[in-house]
């Protein structure tokens, strides 16, 4: 088990890289902790994969350095690093039985045949492999394929971290669940740190422990699913996490007021680093901006009501802005005039994409 260290990390896959837009990792400076449960969180193309490769030594990057603790392992291969690693589809030995191809990285590993045996067959009970283990992986569905998968990253108990890429991907919905809760219950039982990739956050929120966000090739944030929640860092952390995401609703600042075309947004305060009609991101959860009855508010235009169970969420359109607002119980709208009321407390002030500095928690 190990601290793992990206320092300066950055990568191209083309040769002679020129600007930016040629890095598929931009400069990545990033600590995991022994033990945590991780979810490496973003949508696809941001460089999930490259660098979940770059931890496990299959891909080589153009800059920086990769400690486990204190030791670089930057040049080391695959094979010396220690690292388990789950891939998006199932890797398995076809010819050979479960028991066999969990056993395989112990031996490999020249494990002693009790040992290697044992821990087989607790790793197939924790993933519910128990009743197949005689049988050929060739003759498996794809779902139990991609559990022995599964079972073959989490054999080994002496790994320095185990790196899942997005491995839920070919498991049937309803499995889908029911595994996620089982990685988590495991990740208990091993202490191992375990970095998960996943496009969903909703994967990602009931997996880890602490999910780091990334995008465009760069980490925006990391924390706690609250955290990621309650004070997104970056405009696109609010709008990618929740459904429906953050409102950004670009405005211009004037003292405390935020001006979205000319609905003027007061704000609990001012913001001294910020000149005179400098243009601002407002960022606002859809659960704190109401809908009420026209006059009660912003003037809004509603598109259409969702029920999505726990709440209704409005579609409506504020000074020509898409956004999203939550339909009190109590409030019942008729035709498409209504108004906004924002709760100014739980308003985030953002330029350029990034949270601004000293915003009240
Ligand atoms: P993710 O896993 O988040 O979907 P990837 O790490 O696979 O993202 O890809 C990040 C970027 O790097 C993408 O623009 C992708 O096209 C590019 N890329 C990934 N693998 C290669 C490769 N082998 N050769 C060239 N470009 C690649
Ligand atoms: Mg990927």
């Amino acid at each position: 088990m190990a601290r793992i260290t990206l320092d300066h990390l950055a990568h191209a896959y083309g040769p002679a890289p020129k600007g930016p837009q040629d890095y598929a990792l931009k400069e990545i400076d990033h600590v995991w902790e022994q033990g945590g449960a991780y979810a490496l969180l973003g949508p696809s193309g941001c460089g999930k994969t490259t660098l979940l490769n770059i931890i496990s030594g299959l891909v080589r990057p153009s800059r920086g350095r990769i400690l486990f603790d204190d030791r670089d392992v930057t040049d080391l291969p695959t094979e010396a690093r220690n690292i388990a690693q789950v891939f998006q589809f199932p890797v398995v030995y076809d010819t050979m039985t479960v028991r066999e191809n969990l056993a395989f990285p112990l031996k490999n590993r020249h494990v002693p045949a009790d040992r290697t045996a044992a821990r087989a067959e607790e790793i197939a009970r924790l993933l519910d492999l128990t009743r197949v283990l005689d049988r050929k992986a060739r003759n498996l569905t794809a779902d139990m394929k991609q559990k022995i998968s599964l079972g073959r990253g989490l054999v080994r108990s002496d790994v320095a971290a185990i790196l899942f890429d997005e491995p839920l991907t070919v498991i049937d919905p309803h499995l889908k669940w029911q595994l996620r809760s089982t990685l988590k219950e495991i990740h208990r039982l091993l202490d191992i740190t375990m970095i998960y990739v996943t496009h969903d956050q909703t994967e990602a929120l009931t997996f880890a422990d602490k999910v780091v966000v990334m995008h465009d090739g760069a980490v925006v944030q990391t924390g706690t699913p609250e955290e990621l929640f309650e004070r997104p860092a970056h405009t696109f952390v609010g709008h990618f996490i929740g459904s429906p995401g953050m409102n950004v609703l670009p405005c211009r600042v004037d003292g405390a007021t935020a001006y979205l075309d000319n609905e003027a947004i007061k704000l609990l305060r001012a913001y001294p680093a910020l000149r005179q009609g400098q243009r601002i991101e407002l960022g606002i959860r859809p659960e704190f901006v109401q809908l009420q009855p026209k006059g009660f508010g912003f003037p809004a235009r509603v598109r259409r009501i969702d029920d999505i169970g726990r709440a209704r969420i409005a579609r409506v359109e504020m000074a020509g802005r898409a956004m999203s607002a939550s339909v009190p119980d109590n409030v019942s709208v008729t035709g498409d005039e209504a108004a906004l009321f924002f709760d100014t407390r739980h308003v985030h002030i953002y330029a350029d994409g990034h949270l601004m500095a000293g915003e009240p928690v």
